[in-house]
C-alpha cells in the first residue's frame, strides 16, 4: 500500500475536461488502492467559494472524492494559491481533511514537511505582496460578499494581471529560493520536503546540517498526470499519460 501525493491539477471542467477525466480515472484505479492521498494545492484552476460553485460542473469531482473517502481512503487537501477559498463545506461534502501549509507528517518513518510551495518563492517579491493581500481576512470577507458574477470577473482580472506579470519575470524568480528551502527545513527539523506549485517536477538532494536532505517537487497536470508514490521501499515520481 502506498501513500500518494499530487498537486497542481488546475482542474477546470470547462477548459480541460480531459484532465478531469484523467483525475476521476486516477481516483477509481490508483487512489482507491492507496493507504492515503494528499493533494498539495492548486487542485482547482480557481475556486471562488464553496457555496458559489457547489451545484455546478464541479459535482463529478466532489462525488469522486466523496466516493474515495467513503471507501476508507483518507484524503488530505492543502490550499494552493488558486484555491485557498476551499472551505469547510467542501471538506464536509467530500470527506477531505483540510491541511495547514506547512504540515509535518511521518511518512514511513521519515519526518516529512508538506507545502504547496508558493511561500518558498521568496524572490518573487511582487507575488508575495499579492499573496499577503489576498490571504488577509478583510480581503476574503469582502470577496465572499460579492456575487458569483463579480467574483468570476475579479478572478479573470487577477489571472490576466498574473499572466502579464509572469511573462515579464525571469524564470528563476518564480522558482523556490534555495535559502528559503533550507530555512523552513531547519525550522521544522526535517530532511524531507514535498511540494508543488513551481511546475518543475523533480527530486533534489542537497546537504543540510551535515546530512543529505531531499526535496521532491510534484508536477502539474496539464499535459499528463504527476503522482508521487511512497511506500516502505521507495518514493517514485511518476507520470500518467493523458490518454490512459
Ligand atoms: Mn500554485
Amino acid at each position: 500500500m502506498a501513500t500518494l501525493f499530487i498537486s497542481d491539477l488546475h482542474l477546470s471542467p470547462s477548459q480541460r475536461p480531459a484532465v478531469v477525466d484523467l483525475f476521476l480515472g486516477f481516483l477509481s484505479k490508483t487512489a482507491s488502492q492507496a493507504e492515503a492521498l494528499y493533494i498539495l494545492g492548486d487542485f482547482f484552476e480557481y475556486w471562488i467559494g464553496d457555496e458559489a460553485v457547489f451545484d455546478s460542473e464541479f459535482q463529478p469531482i466532489i462525488r469522486g472524492l466523496q466516493h474515495l473517502t467513503q471507501s476508507g481512503v483518507p484524503v488530505s487537501l492543502m490550499h494552493g494559491n488558486r484555491d485557498f477559498l476551499l472551505g469547510q463545506k467542501f471538506a464536509q461534502e467530500t470527506g477531505c481533511r483540510l491541511l495547514a501549509d506547512p504540515t509535518l507528517i511521518d511518512l514511513y518513518g521519515y519526518n516529512t514537511l508538506l507545502m504547496h510551495g508558493d511561500t518558498l518563492c521568496t524572490d518573487d517579491i511582487e507575488y508575495q505582496r499579492f499573496r499577503t493581500q489576498v490571504r488577509s481576512q478583510a480581503w476574503v470577507d469582502s470577496f465572499l460578499t460579492r456575487s458569483v458574477v463579480e467574483r468570476n470577473a475579479l478572478v479573470r482580472d487577477y489571472r490576466e494581471m498574473s499572466k502579464n506579470a509572469i511573462s515579464a519575470k525571469k524564470p528563476e524568480i518564480m522558482d523556490v529560493n534555495p535559502q528559503a528551502v533550507l530555512e523552513v527545513m531547519k525550522q521544522h527539523q526535517v530532511r524531507h520536503l514535498i511540494h508543488g506549485h513551481t511546475h518543475r517536477p523533480g527530486q533534489h538532494e542537497f546537504p543540510l546540517q551535515g546530512q543529505i536532505a531531499r526535496r521532491i517537487v510534484l508536477g502539474d497536470w496539464y499535459e499528463q498526470g504527476s503522482v508521487l508514490h511512497c511506500d516502505n521501499n521507495a518514493w517514485v515520481l511518476e507520470n500518467i499519460a493523458l490518454n490512459s
